[in-house]
């Protein structure tokens, strides 16, 4: 359960019901301080001198604020548009995602006005050529830890499950997901679980409860009706990679049965920057991150990063798609890349 151990408030976010219901819910708990901000102002007293330590007190440190644009960056190949209800982790996965995207101390930060965030996702929805819209919830966050105080998962699976025009979807690696399960969602949301072999969380996952326990929480959220799906990321070809993730996807077998689900299968990769902050973060990281191993490929955003070669992938490819179709009789393989 994530306890910030400092949250910043925007005074601005306290013009909205739902930023008042969040300092209600910080002050409850009570282990957390809470410092109300100037409209605008800056998050300027987390500690940390070095970079280890800035990260760690950054992921204990919750800011709310109103969001101000409502620009929505596409979010492919897992949805249409990415849906910022929250931004960061209190995770410290070391082959994290997310390392680069928050500065020296990335704190997490929940929004007051998810209801016009929301608005603005109708919006969109109305205005696109396609029948149905689809959006991320969690490409900049996992956004189950803060849910106990933010509500933005509840409010959003609450407004899809009314929309016919667009879906919702999610992923997370945390199990703290019971308030979610009672909620009327239609099954307009589709409910990810973010997973990896038994080696990978040992080695690389921090502060993450273990597969086991999200298989768990996975077979409790198919039986709350919800479409159920898996992120296996990133997948890291090791020696023994075949026989670990074979052995992953049993266990996700015995755990779901005959549940039809969809798997996400994302490829390791890593940018220049990543290595970087990988290096200051995490000094002892066994992290396969040799470079001349990897193919250097150019990013969307012109930036360059190492993948794994073609052939890797496809062998990556053909491994998931056929232990899918070998182990479960109705689940989909949505993309591997
Ligand atoms: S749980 Fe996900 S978002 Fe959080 S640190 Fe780990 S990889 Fe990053």
């Amino acid at each position: 359960m994530f306890v910030p151990k400092r949250a910043f408030i925007d005074e601005e976010a306290l013009d909205y019901p739902h930023g008042r219901k969040i300092l209600r819910r910080l002050k409850q708990q009570g282990e957390t301080d809470i410092t109300v901000m100037p409209s605008g102002g800056r998050v300027t007293s987390i500690p940390g001198s070095t970079p280890g330590d800035a990260y760690r007190q950054g992921k204990m440190s919750l800011v709310v604020r109103v969001l101000g644009r409502m620009d929505f960056p596409t979010c492919r190949p897992s949805a249409d548009y990415a849906l910022p209800i929250t931004t960061g982790c209190p995770g410290s996965c070391e082959y994290c995602y997310l390392i680069t995207q928050f500065g020296r101390k990335p704190y997490l930060t929940v929004y007051a006005n998810v209801d016009e965030i929301l608005d603005r996702a109708a919006q969109y929805a109305a205005q696109s050529s396609q029948n149905i819209t689809t959006f991320e919830g969690a490409a900049s966050s996992d956004p189950v830890p803060t849910e106990r105080y933010s509500g933005a998962l509840e409010s959003a699976i609450e407004h899809f499950s009314d929309r016919s025009d667009s879906r919702f979807r999610f992923v997370t690696k945390f199990d703290d997901i019971e308030p979610l399960l009672s909620l009327q969602h239609s099954r307009h949301t589709l409910f990810r679980f973010s997973i990896n072999t038994e080696k990978v969380c040992r080695d690389f996952e921090r502060g993450t409860p273990a597969v086991k326990h999200r298989l768990k929480a996975a077979a409790r959220v198919s039986d709350a009706d919800y479409p159920l799906g898996f992120v296996i990321a990133p997948v890291l070809l090791t020696s023994s990679w075949r026989r670990d993730y074979r052995a992953l996807l049993e266990s996700v077998v015995e755990t779901v049965g005959d549940t039809p689900v969809s798997f996400e299968i994302i490829s390791h990769r890593f940018t220049d920057a990543a290595l970087r902050k990988i290096r200051q973060i995490f000094p002892d990281s066994d992290l396969p991150l040799q470079k001349s191993r990897r193919m250097r490929r150019t990013g969307r955003y012109g930036h360059g990063k190492y993948v794994y070669p073609p052939e890797r992938l496809a062998d990556v490819r053909s491994f998931f798609e056929q232990s899918v179709g070998d182990l479960f009789s109705g689940a989909s393989v949505d993309y591997v890349v």
